[in-house]
């Protein structure tokens, strides 16, 4: 199967609670498919009573799955993964249905979270915990403990990738996960959560609550969740983030991103224009690390026509997918034509794109260069997620990394260079979180952390790899003394 199948009939999407499908009892709302323009869903949101019942659910269940030996949990884990490979295909459907997404990059996508959940599967094989004698007599010792229910709340483009950056190592440190998809692409969860069934996780370990705004403040609000890992815009994490904070849990909430590329006259022709051209399209642009800042160093004309000429030969619906909402589309043909009045030049126009057949009334837009964009302008400066790449010309890389250092934001940052002195200097000097060079998308694989800085991430540490085992779990110290020492000690 190649194609995104519309289906015929709308799908109604529930909540999972201990272990059954229920639907919620708030607002509904539907769910509109980027590739035919078409409602294939409708979602009702879970109240504040109903996020309070699941949680009291969640809570029980957390106390049994806490003390199950770390061995036991992965094999469960182990089991997970067969069944996501398995159904691959079917999850990649639903994904793509929902949210734009060509098949390939939902597959991909997913695949990344696998990644993450094999990182997990580790956690039997090296949290082994620590003892030593401090003093004659006495022994100190830690335990890595789960944190009893914690909360996951996820964006709409990265259906399964993302809560997979949470849930796998999350369960696996011996937490109940209390999963919050997005209220634009909700269909997901249903796979995912059927995969944590089948494998044998036991009933209550996971819950799915649908719903918007205020379904997170209900789960940020609760008093049983102790700990809320966020992923979305950067006005929702930075609210995310201090509402939870102030109600004592700890959270991680991982923001928006403009994210710069530095192009260097001395970069490979190939390698440059292939890794930027891919990097500002992929996912049709919706992705926190995208490219989507051009800054020309000197003369690389040369490169940049490259870009140019692979875009067009970008074809919407097979190499590239959907914008998630008609809203989204018209904000993007907004922005573009607000930076043709300020000046810039429009090298490549997606604007006008023919759909796809078969998929005419889809939210589609052609990839778009926006040349001799004005430093600091909305174009060169706010996240505008979708597949619009702004072009800023400089001179030297000084004036490059300024402009970088002046973002608000600070998810990725890479450049394109044959020179190693330059790479090294842009690792350095850059503020983003995650540095790439020759490298359009730099995401670190496992065992490496994914997180940026400034306004990309509110919190501290990384999402994925160990920092996330330490944002998911606590550590218990252990101070013991047997025998009567011989000698004194510090202790008596
Ligand atoms: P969003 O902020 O609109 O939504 C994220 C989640 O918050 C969803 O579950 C949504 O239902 C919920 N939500 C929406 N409005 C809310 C509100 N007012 N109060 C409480 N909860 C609310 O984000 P999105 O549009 O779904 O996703 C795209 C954004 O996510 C982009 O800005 C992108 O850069 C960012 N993102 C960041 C990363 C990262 O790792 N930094 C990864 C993926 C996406």
């Amino acid at each position: 199967m190649n194609s995104v199948q519309i289906p015929k009939d709308v799908r109604v999407v529930e909540n999972w609670v201990g272990g059954r499908w229920v639907a919620g009892s708030g607002n509904e709302s539907g769910i509109v498919s980027p590739y035919s323009g078409t409602r294939v869903g409708t979602v009702r949101a879970s109240t504040a009573a109903e996020v309070d019942a699941a949680v009291k659910l969640a809570a029980q269940a957390a106390q049994g799955w806490g003390k199950t030996p770390v061995k036991e949990r992965c094999s469960v884990l182990f089991r997970f993964r067969e069944v996501l490979l398995r159904d691959l295909e079917k999850l990649a459907q639903t994904i793509s249905l929902e949210s734009g997404k060509t098949l390939a990059e939902a597959k991909a996508g997913l695949m990344k979270g696998v990644e993450v959940l094999e990182f997990a599967l580790s956690l039997q094989n090296l949290d082994v915990g620590g003892r030593m004698e401090v003093s004659r007599g006495v022994f100190c010792e830690y335990r890595r403990e789960s944190l009893g229910v914690v909360a996951g709340i996820t964006p709409f483009n990265f259906p399964a990738m993302v809560p997979m950056w949470m849930m796998p190592i999350a369960i696996g440190v011996g937490n109940a996960f209390v999963w919050k998809p997005s209220d634009k692409t909700p269909m997901t969860s249903r796979g995912i959560a059927e995969a944590w069934r089948e494998a044998g996780l036991p009933d209550g370990v996971l819950t799915v609550l649908q719903g918007g705004r205020e379904t997170v403040e209900a789960v940020l609000d609760h008093p049983e969740i102790r700990a809320v890992g966020f992923v979305g815009s950067t006005p929702v994490a930075r609210s995310v983030y201090e509402r939870g904070t102030r109600a004592g849990k700890r959270v991680l909430a991982l923001g928006g991103a403009k994210n710069p590329i530095i192009l260097m006259p001395d970069a490979d022709l190939e390698m440059a224009s292939r890794g930027i051209t891919d990097s500002f399209t992929g996912c049709a642009g919706q992705r926190c690390m995208a490219a989507s800042l051009l800054i020309l160093v000197g003369d690389a004309e040369a490169i940049l026509d490259q870009i140019i000429e692979k875009s067009k030969a970008i074809q919407v619906g097979r190499d590239m997918g959907a914008l998630i909402s008609l809203e989204s589309r018209d904000r993007l043909v907004a922005a573009i034509s607000r930076a043709e009045k300020d000046g810039a030049q429009v090298r490549l126009d997606g604007r006008g794109v023919a759909a796809p057949q078969g998929y005419e009334g889809g939210h589609w837009l052609g990839p778009t260069i926006l040349d001799r964009v004005k430093p600091c302008s909305q174009a060169a400066c706010d996240e505008l997620f979708g597949p619009v790449l702004s072009v800023v010309r400089v001179a030297t890389l000084s004036e490059a990394l300024q402009i970088e250092a002046e973002l608000p934001y600070g998810n990725a940052a890479s450049v394109f260079t044959s020179s190693g002195a330059v790479a090294e200097r842009v690792a350095q000097e850059a503020r983003a979180g995650m540095i790439g060079v020759n490298i359009g998308v730099p995401v670190p694989r496992e065992p490496f952390s994914f997180g940026g800085f400034y306004d990309s991430k509110f919190g501290s540490g990384d999402i994925t790899g160990s920092a996330g085992v330490e944002f998911w779990s606590e550590k218990k110290k252990i101070t013991v003394k047997w025998a009567a020492a011989s000698d004194k000690n510090w202790m008596n």
